[in-house]
């Protein structure tokens, strides 16, 4: 599988061997991981190149947690922080599994963002669907 390295050498250099596999969260996602790696790449090439950014920046771990997309970093600076925090966000509207648009969603007791389709499939139901149940 191709190394993530060779499409954002800055972004991956701490982390040479992460393929799109070492991101552990559904397919659905990768378009705005993929926003975000060029978003973080474009930002360390501006930099100098003996920056602290520039050496120490690591990605530490990409996953999904109670529905959203986590980022977990090390020795990054303001910019890359504000990026992550906006791909967070955007993850909380987008189906994990496919990729259109989606909502927070319970499975029993795991929660994911999904759509109507990736819901039904998958047996999830919408949080708000549950809500507009409960009032009645
Ligand atoms: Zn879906």
């Amino acid at each position: 599988m191709k190394k993530l390295i060779e499409q954002y050498p800055l972004t991956f250099s701490n982390n040479p061997d992460w393929t799109y596999s070492s991101l552990e969260c559904r397919g659905g996602w990768l378009t705005i991981l993929d926003r975000l790696f060029a978003a973080i790449e474009k930002h360390l090439e501006t930099l100098p190149k003996k920056s602290k950014v520039k050496k120490e920046f690591t990605i530490q771990q990409i996953k999904e947690k109670f529905g959203g997309l986590r980022v977990y970093v090390d020795g990054a600076d303001d910019f890359i922080y504000d990026k992550i925090l906006q791909t967070e966000e955007d993850s909380k509207r987008i189906c994990e599994f496919c990729g259109i648009g989606g909502v927070m969603s319970k499975g029993g007791h795991y929660y994911r963002t999904l759509c109507h389709d990736c819901c039904k499939i998958n047996d999830y139901t919408p949080l708000s669907d549950m809500t507009k149940e409960s009032n009645g």
